[in-house]
């Protein structure tokens, strides 16, 4: 159309105000729809990765200046709102660290804002720009008097001379020989770009390839970073001070830092900050600091790599250990997966191709321990020849009783606390169910408490049948707390060598709520003054106890009866981790004149989880799980997702499941041939704090298929879930590569 003459003047060209419309990653509601990037303007151009604080609604929001979409919205800029402040002083997150970002996001099929929000320390979403500003501004040097100063320098000295006699023996630690099997490792990690598998027996020497690995990165570059992650925060503080003492002299008292959810947010934020800035050359932390900005980073270990709290089991389900391997790779440097019992997913992604696997990685074995120390001898106790309701067998207390008599610990291992999992009448059948849901409330004879471990929901035990007024209500299996109790009363008459009685004590969950509990009841397994351990998974995985030599799993059993299909390889780990707790000091054991054991009890001695423990032969029980598991055709030879529905009553749940999968029929999404939709079932645990839960399994043979599939089914999920039918729905959720079905 030809302009009228009357046409007013063209706009100036719009030279800088493009460059001032910025895109922003901003954490909105999650299921809201708003996914993407939100548009705003700011007085100058702003660089990707910059991070600035938003209005959205009536709130002001932390979010991360993103790289320009391809498909930009056509919004003017005058109809856009101002960025609210800049957090000046930090520099941009790295192209490096958003292409993580953009990665897990659309992998996991989460919002950018999200992961991105995610992956930053909490601490920084309430902060101003101005606090932040305070925050990064060196202390101010106040002046100070001249006695102030006198006692300032004579308390640096005194520190100086602390830190010198702490640092001392590190050095000689330093010089450390390696093994020839860590030598050997070593040198192919030198060789190869990686991504390897460490597969090391307990106790061989892994940690010290980590430090070795770590100190040869950082010493060739002075800007090198490592990110060393655990699977516990448990673990965190040992592995922390074996870092700080190898490295602290080497690269400074800041060099190591840690990041875990036991941290106040401020503690976080100091951590993030030095690993931003790069002051801070090794981080160490949890699942969650994968996300952590390292620009210089080198190397990454995954130690534990099986362990499953790798996986986040909440709000963005991504894994840890999976986004490690593609940052690594993505950003160049080496990573190296640790275990003595790998995943069965880098089990096989390490079958060599020689031998007809992937080769995605490279496995590297080490299957001594150091020094003189063996693997504890493993002894089967067949369940079926004892009387009914035996907790101990004779054999079993008895070379325990022998243990404690020459000095030694024993550590006895049940993964169930409390005392008892349910209470029963006899009378009438009732058992101490939870009104919320569908699992017993567990018995705690400490405090005389009926809990809920999954909703919490607590009560008084009752002095009477609930239902019948029959007084005695009777305590159904065993927990850690009855355990406990049981063994110190059977070892009662049991003394040390120095002529004490012997003396039980636990670490679980419960015994463990307050802060610095643990360290300290670690502290009284480590000094000798408990000789018998109870305790739960907790105590069975990583920690170096010294004298231990008897490790029991009194039932074990349990796990073999659950429909998941991962739940041998999650009990062969368990049992394998624990035993690997059994005659850690090689020279301790001989002084003993004691052979380190591994005890189980079990109904079903014949189970190839049991066979393959007692030869610590994990590959041979990988490979009959991995045939079993092709035949099956599971992972790893499938990929699987999960699609979640929770509502007030069952049937809401699994309708809109029905729902959604119908809509993947009729909008014909891609690949929906290459995917196979299981029908809608309740979930094995189906109500927890009064809300149905029902899931819906998603499998597909080629990643990238179910991977397209999954990315267009999003809108249709988010499109059901508003409309009226669906109302009922408390929340949905896609779980990609799930660890429990
Ligand atoms: P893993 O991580 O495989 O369980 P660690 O690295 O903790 O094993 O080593 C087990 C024990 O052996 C530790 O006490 C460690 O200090 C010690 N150790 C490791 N490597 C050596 C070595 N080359 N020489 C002497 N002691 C070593
Ligand atoms: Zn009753
Ligand atoms: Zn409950």
């Amino acid at each position: 159309m030809p302009l009228s003459p009357h046409a007013p003047p063209c706009p100036p060209a719009p030279t800088d105000t493009t460059a001032c419309v910025v895109h922003v990653a901003v954490h909105t509601p999650v299921h809201s729809g708003v996914g993407g990037l939100l548009s705003y303007t700011a007085p100058h151009s702003l660089p990707p990765g910059t991070l600035v604080r938003v209005p959205l609604g009536t709130r002001e929001l932390l979010g991360v200046v993103w790289d320009k979409p391809e498909q930009t919205e056509t919004l003017a800029p005058e109809q856009l709102k101002p960025v609210r402040s800049v957090l000046e002083g930090l520099a941009p997150l790295s192209p490096s660290w958003r292409r993580l970002v953009a990665f897990a996001a659309q992998y996991y099929q989460r919002s950018l804002g999200e992961i991105a929000l995610t992956g930053l320390p909490p601490a920084l979403k309430d902060m101003t720009a101005e606090q932040l500003a305070r925050r990064l501004a060196p202390p101010k040097t106040k002046k100070l008097s001249k006695k102030a100063q006198a006692t300032l320098a004579a308390e640096m000295a005194a520190q100086a001379e602390a830190d010198a006699t702490l640092l001392t023996p590190t050095f000689a630690e330093n010089s450390i020989a390696l093994s020839a099997e860590q030598q050997s490792v070593c040198t192919q990690m030198d060789q190869h770009p990686g991504p390897f598998l460490l597969f090391g027996a307990t106790g061989s020497g892994k940690t010290e390839v980590y430090l070795q690995r770590v100190q040869q990165a950082l010493e060739a570059d002075p800007q090198a970073q490592a990110l060393v992650m655990v699977p516990e925060i448990n673990l965190t503080p040992q592995l922390l001070e074996r870092f700080t003492a190898r490295f602290a002299p080497l690269f400074g008292p800041q060099a190591v830092v840690s990041m875990h959810s036991g941290m106040t947010n401020p503690q976080r934020l100091k951590s993030w900050l030095a690993a931003h800035s790069a002051q801070a050359r090794v981080l160490l932390g949890t699942r969650m600091a994968v996300f952590a900005s390292l620009p210089g980073l080198k190397v990454v270990v995954v130690d534990e790599e099986h362990d499953p709290s790798y996986k986040q089991q909440e709000g963005a389900r991504y894994s840890a250990r999976d986004l490690a391997l593609w940052r690594g790779r993505a950003q160049g440097a080496q990573v190296i997966l640790g275990s003595a019992t790998p995943s069965l997913e880098s089990w096989h992604a390490s079958e060599p191709e020689t031998d007809g696997g992937p080769g995605r990685y490279l496995r590297l074995h080490m299957p001594s321990r150091i020094g003189a120390a063996e693997l504890p001898r493993v002894r089967l106790v067949d369940m079926r020849q004892q009387p009914r309701r035996t907790v101990f067998s004779p054999a079993l207390l008895g070379a325990i009783t022998e243990r404690v008599q020459r000095g030694e610990q024993a550590l006895v291992l049940l993964n169930r606390r409390g005392f008892a999992p349910v209470l029963f009448c006899a009378d009438c059948s009732w058992k101490s169910d939870c009104p919320h849901c569908s699992a017993h409330q567990v018995f705690h004879k400490g405090d005389r408490t009926l809990r809920c471990h999954h909703c919490g929901f607590t009560q008084r035990v009752p002095h009477a049948c609930p239902e019948c007024g029959n007084p005695d209500i009777l305590p159904l299996g065993k927990g850690t707390e009855q355990l406990e109790e049981e063994l110190a009363r059977l070892l009662r008459n049991v003394q040390r060598p120095d002529g004490a009685p012997a003396r039980v004590g636990r670490i679980d969950a419960d015994t463990t709520r307050l802060k610095g509990a643990l360290e300290q009841q670690l502290e009284q397994v480590h000094s000798g003054e408990i000789d018998v351990l109870v305790g739960t998974q907790m105590v069975a995985k990583g920690h170096d106890f010294r004298r231990i030599t008897l490790v029991a799993a009194v039932q074990p059993d349990g796990a073999l009866f659950s429909s998941d299909f991962r739940a041998p390889e999650r009990l062969f780990c368990l049992l394998m981790q624990a035993a690997g707790r059994a005659g850690r000091d090689g020279s301790y054991v001989a002084n003993q004149g004691s052979r380190p054991e591994m005890w189980v009890q079990t109904h079903d001695p014949e189970h190839a989880v049991f066979q393959s423990l007692r030869s610590h032969d994990y590959p041979r029980f990988a490979g009959q799980q991995l045939r079993e598991r092709q035949d099956a055709g599971m992972p790893p030879f499938a990929f699987q997702a999960l699609v979640r529905a929770d509502a007030k009553t069952q049937e809401t749940a699994q309708a809109f499941l029905r729902a959604a999968s119908e809509a993947a029929q009729q909008g014909q999404l891609p690949h929906l041939d290459a995917v196979f939709l299981f029908p809608p079932i309740p979930m094995a645990m189906q109500r927890v704090a009064d809300v149905e839960r029902a899931q819906m399994l998603i499998e597909a043979t080629d990643r990238r298929a179910l991977q397209r599939f999954l990315h267009a089914w999003q809108p249709w999920l988010h499109w059901l879930r508003s409309q009226p039918a669906h109302k009922g729905l408390v929340r949905w959720l896609v779980d990609v590569d799930p660890q429990s079905l």
